[in-house]
């Protein structure tokens, strides 16, 4: 029996307060236990149309700001967030699964992101070009888009949120935001803080509810002018098409299939660490984890057996359970996916080395644990291979050289990121030219910077978010030229 209380929400938060949405009620379950703990209605077409309303309203006074105040006050509302840490980071384990510990980097690193773009803020620049033709002079002016909707997965609901959201109402937009409808509680609060923070009314606004209707809702809507999306590719290619009347902005932020490339001359010791790192962080449920490793034959037998090792010893658990070093997958679906694509991988072939199932622990049962789990040298062709396995599951590969290795790693249709463990600086820049990905790391975790554009080549997306670049996916430019006559 259900030892939760359910909890009732509005489900929107709008024009500065909290919105009851219209819809069916959609259940929040916590994934460490199974159980449902909080209703939140859907927001209808309606619901969706009093957001996109409000943001379009706010917009006018908040495009017109000075871009400094805009980070200025960006910044004090961040701080409020972050000043509110203690509270989120609970909210987020209880409904995304993830521990303790992986929901406050999560929040810190969404903050973090927030108080990148307010410091990038008074860097927004145009450009001139002086003599076109004698006494024409060209400048070149940005301006915001206007509306952004921001439709976001369940995996990390607020540091993908935060991609979006920085840029965007820094450059002068305003953002109606849609969460996935599994992991609505931590978006819903994050922007009420915000506002608390003195974030203006209909600046930032939440709705949530279902892709299918809230999402589609907020995508067609005709004062929606861009759509900045992150989730699977099958649903990418769906918003795309769907934001094609009127011509609707997209960046797009889709599934990966990182392969990882172990060298005979690699730091094993650090390779094997950063490919545990990389595949079991948020039990496996990142777009940039680790998801295939091609490792030099000569070395395969001790980069497996650490590896296998290193997922043999994680500690699995309720992710508010202290010591838990890997929680649940975050829905019931997701791990009979993640359980399918291991079995029809190992009815093809390849070595168990570890997990293959749930794990043993019956404290465990009830929640949506599977057990970090590797499999060596299974064919080519495989769903491990092929698709996108999002869970905390590892397929290894011995490889003749970095020749075959980098062929293996380009035969997929994902190109998000990819990385290289080498002493030698002649295979790095190759693999780094080669590999088709919106990413490299060389001897490095994978790990995402503020600094740098991030964004997938192929069926990985289109357009980047982090860095100077995102500026460019939320504004237009417009060429102006001043004859002689000005
Ligand atoms: P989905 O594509 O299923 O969902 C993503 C978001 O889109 C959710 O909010 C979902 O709502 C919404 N949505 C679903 N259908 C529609 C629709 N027709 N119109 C509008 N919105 C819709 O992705 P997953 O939830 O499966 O997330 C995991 C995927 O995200 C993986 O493929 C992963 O690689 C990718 N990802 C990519 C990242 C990147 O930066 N490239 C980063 C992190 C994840 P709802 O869930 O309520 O249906």
């Amino acid at each position: 029996m259900s030892t939760e209380t359910v909890t009732a929400v509005a489900g929107a938060f709008i024009d500065g307060r909290e919105h009851a949405n219209g819809g069916d009620p959609l259940p929040v379950t916590n994934p460490g236990t199974g159980e449902v703990f909080a209703e939140v209605p859907g927001a209808t077409a309606r619901d969706v149309d009093t957001a996109v309303d409000a943001a379009a309203r706010a917009g006018a006074e908040w495009s017109a700001l000075a871009v400094s105040k805009r980070g200025e006050i960006l910044g004090a509302a961040a701080h409020h967030v972050e000043a509110h840490l203690d509270e989120l980071v609970p909210l987020l384990t209880r409904e995304q699964g993830k521990t303790l510990r992986d929901s406050r980097i999560e929040l810190t690193k969404a903050v973090d992101t927030l108080m990148h773009y307010v410091g990038l803020a008074k860097t927004l620049r145009g450009a001139h070009t002086p003599g076109l033709d004698p006494g024409v002079d060209g400048i070149v002016l940005r301006r915001p888009l206007g509306v952004v909707g921001a439709i976001v997965p369940w995996n990390f609901p607020t540091t993908l949120l935060c991609n979006k959201l920085a840029p965007a109402l820094v450059a002068g937009n305003t953002v109606v935001a849609k969460p996935a409808g599994t992991t609505p509680l931590t978006t819903l609060r994050f922007c009420e803080l915000l506002a608390e923070g003195g974030l203006p009314a209909g600046v930032f606004n939440v709705v949530t509810g279902s892709g299918s209707l809230t999402g589609t809702a907020l995508v067609r809507h005709p004062l929606v002018r861009k759509i900045a999306f992150t989730g699977s590719t099958p649903v990418g290619e769906q918003i795309m098409a769907l934001a094609a009347p009127g011509m609707k902005r997209v960046t797009l932020e889709l599934g990966g299939s990182d392969p990882m490339i172990i060298c005979d001359d690699a730091d094993l010791d650090a390779a094997a660490s950063a490919a545990s790192m990389g595949r079991f962080y948020n039990c496996g449920q990142a777009c940039l984890a680790i998801k295939r490793v091609y490792v030099f034959e000569s070395v395969a037998d001790q980069v497996i057996e650490a590896v296998a090792a290193k997922a043999k010893r994680l500690k699995v658990g309720r992710g508010d359970v202290k010591g838990s070093q890997m929680g649940p997958l975050h829905t019931a679906a997701q791990r009979e996916e993640v359980a399918g694509q291991v079995a029809r991988t190992l009815e093809q072939g390849g070595t168990l080395l570890a997990g293959g199932g749930p794990p043993e622990d019956p404290e465990l049962e009830a929640g949506f644990f599977y057990a970090p789990t590797v499999v060596a040298d299974p064919p080519h062709d495989v769903p491990m291979a092929t698709e996108e396995v999002f869970g905390p599951a590892l397929p290894i590969w011995r490889v003749a050289d970095l020749d075959e290795a980098i062929a293996r790693a380009n035969a997929s249709p994902f190109g998000l990121g990819s990385s290289v463990w080498t002493r030698d600086l002649g295979r790095a820049r190759q693999a780094a030219e080669r590999i088709e990905a919106g990413y490299t790391w060389i001897n490095s975790r994978t790990k995402v910077y503020d600094e740098l554009p991030f964004g997938g080549w192929k069926s990985s997306g289109y357009g980047k978010e982090h860095g100077s670049e995102a500026f460019d996916y939320y504004t237009e430019t417009k060429s102006v030229v001043f004859g002689s006559q000005s």
